[in-house]
């Protein structure tokens, strides 16, 4: 058992889901809403849901200068679909409450915004066997920085470029797609391992 605790951000969005899989590979999981309960977190997650949402609630609940504190001083961090938004520094469109830590912008509903949800098979650096994943209205990395690592990608179908799905900066892992909807626990176990670390 591990002694980790892992925080998911739960002021909008699918966080009951992350709190239900980390606590099945055997870590504590709480809902974080102040600065209070980030304060008790070894590592965070930011579910999926509406980026825009989330981003003008954690304005609301006075989070956006302590969650960008902690994850510039190390806190590991997973954020998925809207949360990986969040995390970004840009998006292609209008501007949005965002963290700016992840150094990376992102096309929101980019598989088009009539294409409510797909699943999808791909290959991750660092992963043993190919991961199969869910896409609900989802974004995807339409640049990079320097210090991002591309860990997945899928082809644009309109242009047959690769957009990154899955990245890394450091402690920051964001994904477009949705583990904790499947079965799959090696997204959050990477998470953990990067806490472990810690
Ligand atoms: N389309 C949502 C957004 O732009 C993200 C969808 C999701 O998190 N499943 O915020």
């Amino acid at each position: 058992m591990s002694e980790l605790r892992v925080g998911v951000l739960a002021l909008q969005g699918d966080f009951r889901e992350h709190i239900a899989m980390v606590r099945s590979i055997g870590a504590t999981a709480f809902e974080v809403r102040t600065p209070d309960d980030l304060a008790q977190a070894d590592a965070l997650i930011i579910p999926g849901g509406e980026s825009t949402a989330i981003g003008r609630l954690a304005r609301i609940y006075g989070m956006i200068d302590p969650m960008r504190s902690r994850i510039e001083s190390g806190l590991p961090v997973l954020g998925t679909c809207a949360g990986m938004i969040f995390l970004g520094s840009a998006t292609t469109g209008n501007d949005q409450p965002q963290l700016g830590v992840l150094d990376v912008v992102v096309e929101r509903n980019a598989f088009g915004r009539q294409v409510d949800s797909f699943e999808s098979e791909f290959e991750v650096t660092g992963f043993d066997g190919s991961m199969h994943a869910v896409f609900i209205r989802a974004p995807w990395i339409h640049k990079v920085g320097a210090d991002v690592e591309i860990l997945a990608a899928v082809t644009d179908p309109s242009t047959g470029d690769d957009r990154p799905v899955f990245v890394r900066q450091a402690n920051i892992l964001a994904t477009s797609f949705h583990p904790e909807l499947t079965d799959d626990t090696r997204v959050h176990e990477a998470l953990l391992a990067m806490a472990e670390e810690r």
